[in-house]
């Protein structure tokens, strides 16, 4: 399930994820077949077979059954969030019925992680929600360009380098400098956070858990990431990736 909002005054309306049809939305009606046996289903992370039945103007469920579920996250209140806040930016980044088995996979293979993994800090959470954000964008069609310079096309050399958010990516120095109408708006970042970013693209998911995570780096990768995300995502999510991480227990 990737989001959900309520309809008239029983109804509800739930947006998933198929790897057949990509994203679909349906209605689950409170009236006669009772939404209390389907909603524990359709809310939960998990992969589910729905039975949709075609009406007039929308498709209803009729039936929902559990193929796999994922018991850690649903029992890690730091999991869970984790797995919903993704589940929102692929709402966010998808357009309906748009077939894409290849980010179906992705997303199963990111919840196997957040599954098999250990729970993560906040701040682990909030740098593993940026690294599932760049690949999902990859696959979407936003990557950003962050080895060669946008204008020159050479490959970027460390500490001569600036980030430009509209323009999607990184610009080397001698380029600013030639043109700086052009890319006044860039600005400086390290090559820490620069790496950061790349390890975060590229890099397995089982294997964002390794880099060590120094406060300043991390305030600027997701300053970097959420920059991009303004300029290039279709809808601008409504919490920061960085605030989206932080349980509520501890907040
Ligand atoms: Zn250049």
């Amino acid at each position: 399930m990737l989001s959900r909002r309520d309809f008239r005054e029983a109804d509800r309306f739930y947006s998933v994820l198929t790897p057949t049809h990509g994203k679909i939305e349906f209605l689950a009606r409170g009236g006669h077949k009772p939404l209390a046996k389907l909603t524990p289903h359709l809310e939960a992370v998990a992969e589910v077979e729905l039975l949709l039945v075609s009406g007039r103007v929308f498709q209803t469920v009729a039936g929902v059954e559990r193929r796999r579920s994922f018991p850690h996250i649903f029992n890690d209140l730091q999991k869970l969030l984790l797995a919903q806040n993704s589940l929102s930016l692929v709402d966010l980044a998808t357009r309906p019925h748009e077939r894409d088995p290849i980010l179906y996979k992705l997303i199963l293979s990111w919840l196997d992680f957040i599954e098999t993994s250990a729970s993560p800090s906040d701040e682990r959470s909030a740098f593993l929600l940026g690294s599932f954000l760049l690949k999902l964008m990859a696959i979407s069609g936003y990557r950003p360009e962050l080895t060669q310079c946008l204008s020159c096309r050479e490959a970027i050399a460390a500490g001569n380098f600036y980030w430009h958010a509209l323009k999607g990516g990184v610009v080397c120095a001698s380029c600013v400098v030639r043109d700086q109408e052009q890319w006044f708006s860039a600005r400086r970042i390290d090559d820490a956070t620069l790496k950061l970013l790349r390890f975060a693209s590229q890099e397995s998911f089982s294997n964002q858990t390794r880099p060590t995570l120094a406060a300043e780096q991390i305030v600027w990768f997701h300053e970097v990431l959420e920059s991009y995300l303004i300029c290039h995502f279709p809808v601008i999510p409504s919490v920061s990736i960085r605030a989206a991480c932080i349980s509520p227990s501890l907040a």
